[in-house]
Parts: C-alpha cells; sequence; structure tokens
C-alpha cells in the first residue's frame, strides 16, 4: 500500500496544481443575449417528472416560471409570456454535481506582494460546459476565495453558471489549509467559517486525532462535513473513522482504500457503519474509470469528443503531463480495477442498506470533463445498480437535501426556484435519456437548444485559437 499511497500522494499534488486562486477576466460570450431574469415563461404541454419522493409524472402540464421562480402548474397562461413548446418533452429539476474543482486564477511564475494573478481563467468559459449539460449546481470540494468571487459573478449575472457550494479543505499536509495537531484543527475550522465557508473538507493527511477534532469543531460551528478518509485509519476498524457529524465521504475509494478485502460482505459491513452514523457516499464511480482508462492508454483522453471544451492549458496537460499515465504500473492497473468493481459492489450494498448516495465526479481531474462527466456518472451508478430513478435522486433531490437547499432546489415544485432541464425523452425510461438536452433553465434564465449550441462554439473557439498560448511546459511563464 506504501507505494500506492506515494502515487496518490503525488496525483494529490498535481490535482493542487490545476486549482488556483482567485478569478478571472471576461472575453466575448451570449451571456447578454440570453433573456432577462423578469421575463415569464411558460413551459406548454410538457411531462414533468418533478423527483420528489413520490415522484408522480404530470403528463402534458404548463409550467409558468416567473423572475427566477416556478410559481404555478397548470394555472391560466399570462399575457405577454415566452412560450416554450414541451410537447412530448421531458422536464426534469437542474442537476447537480457533488463533487468538482474548477479553474481559478493564480499564478505558476513567482509572486511578489503586489503581483496578482497572472494566469486568469474566463469564469464564462469555465460555467459554460455545466450549464450546457443542465448542471445547475455544483459542491466545490477544492475551495479557495477565486471560487467565491466565481459564484458572485453568477450571482450578479455577468456569468451564466451554476449554483456554487464551496469546501475548505483541511489537511495534514500539502494544501493550503494545514491542521496537525487537534487544537490547529480545531482553529483551522473556526478560520475558515470566518473566511465564509460552509463546509469542511477532511483529508487525506490528517492523524485520527485532528480528524476528530475538526468533525467536531465543524459540528459545534454548524458546518457540515465532507471528505477523505485519512490514510492513517488504514489497519484499524471502520468503526473509527464512521464518526458522528462525519456527513458525505467523497468516493468510494476511500472505502477501497481501507481494506484489502474486497468481498460483498466487507461492503455490506461499511454499509451497516454508514446507515447507522449518519455518513452519505459520493460512490464516484466515472473517476476511477477514467484513471482506469488513462493509465492504460492516452488514446482516451486525445479522443474524448469533450476534450475540445477543456481549458487549452489543461488539455495540454492530460495529455503531455499525465501522471496516471506515466505512473502506471500493469500491477497499478490491476488494482484500480480491483477497486473499481469493489465499489459497484459498494454502491450496491449501499443501497441495500438505505444509505443515501449523491451523485459527484471530481470533475477536473485529467479526463473527467466538468459537466458532460455528470451524465457518465450517473450512467455508471445504473449499471452499479440503481434504478434510473434513484440515480436521478442523486443528482437532484438527495444532492441538495445534503445541501441543505431542497427548500429551494432538487424537484421540480411550485415555489422552488428555476433549475431546470428539459429532455427530448425520457429518462426514467433510459437513464442516457439526460443528456438529449432540449433547453435548460438556470436560475430562471432560459437557454435554448440554439444558445447552447452557440455557447459551446464560442467555448471551442476560443480553446482553438488559445492552443498555442497555453502549453503546460511553458506554465511557469505564464
Ligand atoms: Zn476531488
Amino acid at each position: 500500500m506504501t507505494n500506492n499511497n506515494r502515487f496518490y500522494k503525488s496525483l494529490i499534488i498535481v490535482c493542487l496544481l490545476i486549482v488556483f486562486n482567485a478569478c478571472t477576466t471576461s472575453n466575448q460570450s451570449p451571456r447578454n443575449e440570453v433573456a432577462k431574469k423578469e421575463e415569464v415563461f411558460v413551459i406548454k404541454n410538457v411531462n414533468i417528472i418533478p423527483m420528489t419522493v413520490d415522484n408522480k409524472i404530470i403528463e402534458d402540464a404548463t409550467v409558468i416560471i416567473e423572475k427566477n421562480k416556478i410559481v404555478s402548474i397548470n394555472a391560466v397562461i399570462p399575457n405577454n409570456a415566452t412560450i416554450i413548446d414541451g410537447r412530448d418533452k421531458w422536464l426534469i429539476p437542474g442537476l447537480i454535481d457533488m463533487h468538482v474543482h474548477n479553474l481559478s486564477s493564480g499564478s505558476f511564475s513567482k509572486g511578489y506582494p503586489t503581483r496578482g494573478a497572472t494566469l486568469t481563467f474566463d469564469t464564462q468559459n469555465m460555467m459554460t460546459p455545466y450549464v450546457a449539460n443542465g448542471v445547475t449546481t455544483v459542491f466545490e470540494l477544492s475551495g479557495r476565495i477565486g471560487h467565491f468571487s466565481q459564484r458572485d459573478e453568477i450571482e450578479k449575472g455577468s456569468v451564466i453558471g451554476p449554483r456554487m457550494a464551496i469546501a475548505a479543505v483541511i489537511d495534514g499536509e500539502g494544501n493550503e489549509i494545514v491542521a496537525t495537531t487537534p487544537e490547529e484543527g480545531r482553529q483551522s475550522v473556526r478560520n475558515a467559517k470566518g473566511l465564509g465557508y460552509r463546509f469542511i473538507k477532511v483529508y487525506t493527511w490528517l492523524t485520527p486525532e485532528t480528524f476528530n477534532a475538526i468533525v467536531d469543531e465543524a459540528q459545534k460551528q454548524e458546518m457540515k462535513v465532507v471528505g477523505h478518509v485519512p490514510t492513517a485509519f488504514e489497519g484499524k476498524p471502520a468503526e473509527e473513522f464512521f464518526i458522528p457529524h462525519f456527513g458525505l465521504i467523497a468516493h468510494a475509494e476511500e472505502l477501497s482504500k481501507q481494506t484489502e478485502d474486497y468481498s460483498y460482505k466487507k461492503a455490506q459491513e461499511f454499509a451497516r457503519l454508514a446507515k447507522e452514523n449518519g455518513t452519505w457516499l459520493i460512490p464516484n464511480l466515472t473517476n476511477m474509470e477514467w484513471i482506469i482508462k488513462q493509465a492504460k492508454s492516452l488514446e482516451s483522453v486525445k479522443t474524448l469528443p469533450s476534450l475540445k471544451y477543456v481549458h487549452p492549458l489543461m488539455q495540454n496537460k492530460w495529455i503531455t503531463s499525465n501522471s496516471y499515465n506515466k505512473n502506471a504500473t500493469p500491477e497499478l492497473i490491476t488494482y484500480f480495477q480491483k477497486q473499481a468493481d469493489f465499489h459497484k459492489l459498494i454502491v450496491k450494498a449501499f443501497k441495500e442498506a438505505g444509505v443515501s448516495m449523491v451523485a459527484g465526479t471530481d470533475a477536473g481531474i485529467s479526463g473527467v470533463v466538468w459537466g458532460f462527466s455528470l451524465h457518465d456518472e450517473i450512467k455508471l451508478l445504473v449499471d452499479a445498480g440503481l434504478s434510473n430513478e434513484e440515480a436521478l435522486a442523486s443528482a437532484t433531490r438527495l444532492a441538495s437535501e445534503w445541501l441543505k437547499i431542497d427548500d429551494k432546489i432538487g424537484t421540480v415544485e411550485v415555489d422552488k426556484l428555476a433549475d431546470l432541464v428539459l429532455l427530448d425523452e425520457n429518462p426514467l425510461e433510459d437513464i442516457r435519456n439526460t443528456s438529449k438536452i432540449s433547453g435548460v433553465f438556470v436560475n430562471g434564465k432560459w437557454l435554448e437548444k440554439a444558445t447552447i449550441e452557440k455557447m459551446l462554439t464560442d467555448l471551442t473557439q476560443w480553446n482553438d485559437t488559445n492552443k498555442e498560448k497555453f502549453l503546460w511546459k511553458n506554465r511557469k511563464n505564464l
């Protein structure tokens, strides 16, 4: 396991490098062409999949959206409303990715006190792949100050993007916030709260004592805790890390790294402990799929259709400096494959035990493209044993419940915010239909298919034009 740990450690450092601080500049984009919030929209004759607990489909319905809210279902159509034809289409809540890493601006070159970021990322370009894919809320799990700036731009309406929940990462080494003693852990939680974070992410290199103190302090500060299971728990009984208020595990991999027993019985033991402790799980199957694909061959990345929507610096890095591929050995690939198989058993066992699971992708890690990857994750959850409806709930209602915003989003109901995806075909019949998108409402802004296509074309063009400027090997000059 030590070799693997070293491997993970090097990956973590690489991952951190890609997630910079601060924010953004802006270029042209269709943001001004999008209808204003005040407009009234009516989706006529649509089939609503509300994703409420009973999820009773409402056929041939009329949905009225005013400002950024669903104001009524099947009421009289107001005058001067913009009509959207929903005939033979399906309306679902906006999708939520519970595990993302957004690029935000920073610098690879040496700084000095008055020097800001030298490498900036256009926030609209960062957010377009999300909204184009119906992803209207994301949970940023490597929170930096720059992510707050992104959230502000979206909130102000200068960028069309998803709602952002942001977690501060606390680690034992190698991360921005480091805590090596329980007291430092507690202080780090209080500091994060002071900076405006609402969530804490616990990380791999914490000692068990510091991990316990962080989770306890977060509870006192009313901040929910998501994260990794520290490596220091390896070989110890799982009861030691399933502690009260450790609310969400960031990937199933956190569990497979704790054991060499990849039996269904072991998966059931984790499931029982998670259930008793109230800990939810982000299975994060798509990330492990991509780790395996890249370890085997870089062709998988080079031929990825959504690669063109990735910032050119990252496109170049994923191809020329891909640590999953560089560090791969046949033994490691076999180990990853065993983990991936075990993760499917974990999903099955957690479902059987009634543990809630939410969809998250690790978007931003090589191969895992923002927005597009959530559809892959939902499909993989179905392959692992969730029903189509359960998989969809993991990316809508359940995710909003964990984030405690289920009074605002997560279902299609009157008085909810208008985060909606209009689909050409029924995702309850075939889960792959979540990507057959006819249009998206993001906080009441309507993006019809043509608008989405234009946004994606603009993004591709910008990425293509700037390819030579952003070579990974030259990053220190950026
Ligand atoms: Zn992650």
